[in-house]
């Protein structure tokens, strides 16, 4: 029997995954990227990541979290690595907030274990964050912190050991549909695959077959705040949080590097980047200033400037749903990416997916909400 030859362009979080899915299941894959694994320059870096089960973003993705959830902890015995810290997660604000509202009702709707706090055990629970009079916390048990540096690297690793051939420094500068497949080239080399499988993250306009996707490319600023008691600001004590505040909006991590938490600011915005490789690496004084104020407003613990500053680039489509499926005009060819701020925590389930479009043409998960040529607002 003939092995399916696939191509994999881009291993940040998804296409790592989608070689992994891949290898596992007997294709013969070639993962290329332009950088090294799990590098800072594109979406899936940064210390942590959130992974939630009662999903804000729509009830319909809690079958891909529960299936995403046992991937992870397949992948993390497969390597021996630990990816998923299960230290739960917050959503913080007033019941009347859009966010909250949608956590309740998805965790209704799917008999999710969860815990509604009123303002006065809020505060008692979880003294690290400011909750106002108004406000209540909605805990998520079955929410964690997750590693993006080591999981990628992780996936990659478990890809290779089940036969896949990994390419850092790789720029895939040429794609050409043939009779029987794709040809990818890079630097002068030419790969003959039978299917291609575009993860190209926030470089997706690049590539000649992608170039009118609906992606939009936003730099997205991650801070971190030294605490004064890191011991009471660590996954066990802390879960991972969803802060929604009149005055500020982030997410907020636990501290992992002994030192200090990390907030990714919301209600700052996330401006649009013409280009992916011209991410601004230095810190804008207005942001940080602006990220110190909500710090010092709703993070008690907290020492007021930042320790850290991070930038990096991600693809948002105009409805921050992905675009995952077959690439619309082609054939042979599947697309994924736009994961519009929330793709990390699911990249597994992505990547089971990526297989079943490039092995079988179809997979058994639902993902109408994601088909790459589905009407966009
Ligand atoms: C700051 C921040 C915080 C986030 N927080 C969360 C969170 O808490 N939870 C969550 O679930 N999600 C979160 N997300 C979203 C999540 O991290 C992303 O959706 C996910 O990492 C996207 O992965 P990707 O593989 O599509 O993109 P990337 O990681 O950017 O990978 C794309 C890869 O393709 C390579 N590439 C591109 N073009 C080529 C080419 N021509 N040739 C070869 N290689 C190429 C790039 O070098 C890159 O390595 C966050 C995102 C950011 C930026």
């Amino acid at each position: 029997m003939t092995h399916p030859r696939v191509a994999v362009v881009g291993t940040g979080v998804v296409g790592a995954m989608t070689a992994w899915r891949l290898a596992r299941r007997g294709a013969e894959v070639v993962a290329l990227d332009t950088y090294s694994p799990g590098h800072d320059r594109g979406a899936s870096a940064g210390e942590s990541r959130i992974f939630r089960t009662i999903y804000k973003e729509g009830p319909d993705y809690v079958p891909l979290l529960r299936r995403s959830g046992e991937l992870w902890r397949e992948l993390e015995s497969t390597t021996a690595t630990s990816l998923l810290t299960m230290c739960g997660g917050l959503t913080i604000g007033s019941p009347d907030h859009p966010d909250v509202r949608a956590v309740r009702a998805c965790a209704e709707e799917h008999g999710l274990d969860h815990e509604v706090l009123d303002t006065a055990e809020a505060r008692s629970r979880f003294p690290q964050h400011r909750v106002d009079d108004d406000e209540v916390i909605v805990l998520d048990p079955a929410a964690g912190v997750l590693r993006p540096e080591p999981a990628v690297q992780a996936a990659l690793r478990a890809a290779e050991e089940a036969g896949a051939s990994v390419l850092p420094y790789h720029p895939v500068d040429g794609v050409a549909e043939t009779s029987s497949g794709w040809r990818i080239t890079s630097g002068g080399k030419h790969f003959d695959v039978d299917h291609v499988v575009f993860a190209p993250g926030p470089w997706a306009l690049r590539l000649e077959p992608l170039r009118t996707l609906p992606v939009e490319i936003r730099l997205i600023t991650a801070c971190w705040f030294a605490v004064h008691d890191p011991a009471a600001h660590r996954p066990d004590r802390l879960p991972i949080a969803v802060r929604r505040h009149r005055e500020a909006g982030f997410s907020c991590f636990p501290v992992l590097d002994g030192v200090a938490i990390k907030i990714v600011p919301h209600h700052l915005g996330w401006p649009v980047l013409d280009d992916p490789d011209g991410l601004p690496r230095s810190a804008d004084p207005e942001f940080a200033r602006a990220a110190s104020a909500a710090a010092a407003r709703l993070l008690p613990g907290t020492t007021p400037h930042p320790v850290r500053i991070a930038t990096f680039a991600e693809g948002f489509t105009p409805d921050e749903h992905a675009l995952l499926g077959p690439l619309p005009g082609h054939r042979n060819a599947t697309v994924m990416t736009g994961f519009s701020g929330h793709g990390f925590k699911l990249a597994p389930v992505f990547g089971e997916i990526g297989a079943d479009l490039a092995l079988r043409g179809s997979t058994g998960h639902d993902i109408t909400r994601l088909a790459p040529g589905r009407r966009l607002p």
